[in-house]
């Protein structure tokens, strides 16, 4: 789903109705909060966001943004205005088109950043309401940071690559500790209770980190 982020209503509309013709399923936010509101909690494939927006300037918007999601921008930045452009790549948008522009090239723009994101360059991995930033080292949950070890996050990392698969303590010492020759499966156990204990779960009510009793654990989106 295309999210696009405009308050002129003519072009929200020409835009809306072009790109569904053009096969992509499109919604539409007015106004810059709401629409921060609905990446966060029902992301987008890609954003296409206007930077004159009546309540939030869209290059605050993606500050606010940016810590939070991975999500693709692209600006529609208005003509001749090269500060906000660099202003706008700087604060973490993937393109830019300028305005007016037209459906072909943005869609030819969409196409290519969703090229981009979607190949192996993609580092981040989202289980649910769980960001993880593979190559930043960060994870976020619900929109706040998770302050972990180096060791927690590779394991969470690890889980996060493959939601819904019940990996084993063999596999994660493996893998994680690069120990294939086994050893204390109690040291997996340990960082998988630290790990809990951080996504504010615990084994007996788990809400993503889920045991499986005999062979191994997963991670899972939360149930709502
Ligand atoms: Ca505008």
């Amino acid at each position: 789903m295309l999210l696009i982020v405009e308050d002129d209503l003519r072009i929200r509309t020409a835009l809306t109705r072009a790109l569904t013709e053009r096969g992509h399923a499109v919604a539409s936010e007015p106004a810059g909060m709401p629409a921060l509101q609905r990446i966060i909690d029902d992301p987008p494939d890609l954003v296409v966001l206007d930077l004159g927006l009546p309540d939030i300037d869209g290059i605050q918007l993606l500050r606010m943004l940016r810590p939070v999601s991975a999500v693709p921008v692209i600006v529609a930045t208005a003509r001749d205005d090269d500060v906000a452009t660099v202003a706008a790549l700087d604060a973490g948008a993937d393109d830019y088109v300028v305005k007016p522009f037209s459906a072909e090239q943005l869609d030819a723009r969409i196409r290519a950043v969703l090229r981009r994101s979607a190949g192996p360059e993609t580092t981040v991995l989202e289980v649910g309401d769980l960001v993880v930033d593979v190559r930043a080292r960060t994870a976020v949950l619900a929109g706040r940071a998770l302050d972990l070890r180096p060791r927690e996050f590779d394991l969470l990392a690890y889980l996060a690559a493959r939601p819904g698969e019940v990996v084993t303590k063999r596999t994660l010492l493996a893998d994680v500790w690069q120990s294939p020759y086994g050893g204390a499966d109690k040291t997996v156990d340990v960082h998988l209770s630290w790990l809990r204990r951080k996504l504010g779960e615990t084994a007996a009510e788990p809400r993503m980190l889920h045991s499986v009793r005999g062979v191994g654990v997963k991670l899972v989106p939360a149930q709502a």
